[in-house]
């Protein structure tokens, strides 16, 4: 009988997480707005969404990623290269992690975490196909040389301050963890334009927020 109700708990569980996380449509080619497009677990993009201008970005990558993973929509690897130079010239030195992620990989990357450590494990850590923002092409996460990238680090204080001079923002922020839903990641920068990230680093916003502000 107790098998039989954790059974029960189980699949309801896993109907609920699946059935939760849509708000009407999905982005698409279509309706998606450049830039300022917000994914996350309440708004997901289309599985067929790809970015229409991606291009390979010519900064270090570590040596463990996917030419996929390498590229991102060409304005916005243009300006990420732009980024890299400056930190690069005043000694900081960045490699990329990933960028781009198509909703295949996504769901590869995922489902490979639930079998590997369990649904609960696998929701914390891993965005589900749709919910990440890198099959947008406009983020990308970087690591240091010491492949050991958290807030104290000179590479993440760098990155903190100065990624909106380039048009990014640190997408999820600390403290901002309930609005977001994402733990903090000081590694994950999103292009959003250079205007609305100075604002958004000058006001100590999410993307969330800002959107939710400017609506109308
Ligand atoms: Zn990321």
């Amino acid at each position: 009988m107790k098998k039989f109700i954790k059974v029960v708990i189980i699949i309801s569980s896993i109907i609920l997480i699946f059935s939760t996380n849509f708000n009407g449509e999905t982005l698409n080619n279509s309706n998606i707005i450049a830039n300022l497009v917000v994914v996350n677990n309440y708004n997901k993009l289309d599985k067929n969404y790809v970015p229409k201008n991606l291009v390979k970005v010519n900064i270090p990558f570590i040596d463990s990623i996917s030419e996929e993973e390498e590229q991102l929509e060409e304005n916005v690897a243009l300006q990420l290269e732009k980024l890299v130079k400056m930190a690069s010239s005043e000694g900081i030195n960045y490699l990329g992690t990933s960028g781009y992620r198509s909703y295949k990989s996504q769901k590869e990357i995922y489902y490979n975490r639930v079998k590997s450590q369990g649904l609960k494990k696998a929701n914390e850590y891993v965005a589900k196909p749709g919910t990440s923002e890198h099959q947008t092409g406009l983020c990308i996460d970087l690591t240091n040389e010491d492949r050991w990238f958290v807030e104290v680090t000179k590479e993440a204080k760098w990155l903190k301050e100065n990624a909106h001079k380039f048009g990014f923002i640190l997408r999820y922020p600390k403290g901002k963890e309930d609005i977001t839903g994402k733990k903090f990641e000081p590694w994950h920068i999103r292009y959003v334009g250079e205007d609305i990230a100075k604002y958004i680093y000058e006001n100590n916003l999410t993307l969330e927020e800002y959107v939710d502000e400017n609506k109308n």
